[in-house]
């Protein structure tokens, strides 16, 4: 497979063991069939994801949410995927709270054996809880010699995941109790500043609709940045479901 192709795949995952990783990550990790192995060997950890999220209506149709690979462990057969427990008002963080061993989740992937991030000298990552998988991965996927600085907000400190990286690392928590009550994560972000000898930067940002907007305007008109090395996603909406909001539909799985 050369490094652009894609292909989708979507499979039926069985719920192998649910924990609170901190107190408001719920890990949920799937076992993976000797089948379903074979499919997955090129998903990258990190990757996102499509979840298919079963109703009790009989008429009603799947609910579909967008999330991340966290880990995909083809050795121990372990999918994990971490969810923010935002309460029992989306379905997803619901199914999260509820799900039992044994239950099950279609869940939709792509495969790609392309790097999460491009090449670089250093670079920026910028993520609320909900881009805190999707960072670690980038963190741990990161080689020997780039810069990385993080800034990361989450609900507390109990809810810091210290995610661990082979590039020399640079990390500032924010904490932030009601997310969808606003964030201080854009103008954080706003105070960091590359070295003037870096030549190749990367610039990630992952997190709530307003931070995301705000960063991106920001950034756009940075001219020491080339547009492709800016990568800036919405992943949520405040008060508004993934489906009303339509962030799936713009989003790459
Ligand atoms: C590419 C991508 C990868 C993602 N990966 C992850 C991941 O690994 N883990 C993860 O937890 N999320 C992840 N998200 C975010 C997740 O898809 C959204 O939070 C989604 O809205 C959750 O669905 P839901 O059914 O729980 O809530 P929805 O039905 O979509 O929303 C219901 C209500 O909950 C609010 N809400 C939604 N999310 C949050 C939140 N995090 N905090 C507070 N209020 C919220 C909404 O504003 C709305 O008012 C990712 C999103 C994208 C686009």
């Amino acid at each position: 497979m050369n490094s652009t192709e894609t292909k989708k795949i979507r499979s039926v995952f069985h719920v192998k063991h649910k924990e609170y990783i901190t107190p408001h990550f719920i890990r949920v990790i799937f076992n993976i069939s000797d089948n379903q192995a074979e499919i997955l060997s090129n998903v990258k950890s990190g990757s996102n994801n499509k979840i298919f999220i079963p109703t009790d209506e009989p008429d009603t149709q799947e609910i579909v949410r967008t999330y991340t690979n966290r880990k995909i462990d083809i050795e121990n057969r372990e999918l994990s995927i971490d969810f923010v427990a935002h309460g029992d008002n989306g379905p997803a963080s619901a199914w999260a709270l509820q799900v039992q061993e044994g239950d099950f989740l279609g869940i939709g992937m792509k495969e790609s054996t392309r790097p999460l991030v491009p090449d670089a000298d250093s670079y920026l990552l910028v993520g609320d809880a909900t881009a805190l998988p999707v960072i670690s991965a980038i963190a741990e996927q990161l080689p020997e010699g780039v810069n990385a600085k993080i800034i990361m907000e989450t609900f507390g400190k109990e809810d810091e995941i210290l995610c661990c990286s082979a590039a020399n690392v640079d990390i500032e928590w924010l904490y932030n109790p009601t997310p969808e009550k606003g964030s201080r994560l854009a103008e954080k972000a706003k105070e960091f500043k590359f070295l003037e000898n870096e030549q190749r930067k990367y610039v990630y940002v992952a997190a709530e609709y307003s931070t995301v907007k705000e960063l991106r305007d920001y950034f756009r008109t940075d001219p020491s940045l080339d547009s492709r090395a800016l990568h800036a996603v919405s992943y949520w909406k405040a008060g508004e479901s993934e489906d009303q909001a339509g962030l799936h539909k713009k989003q790459s799985s």
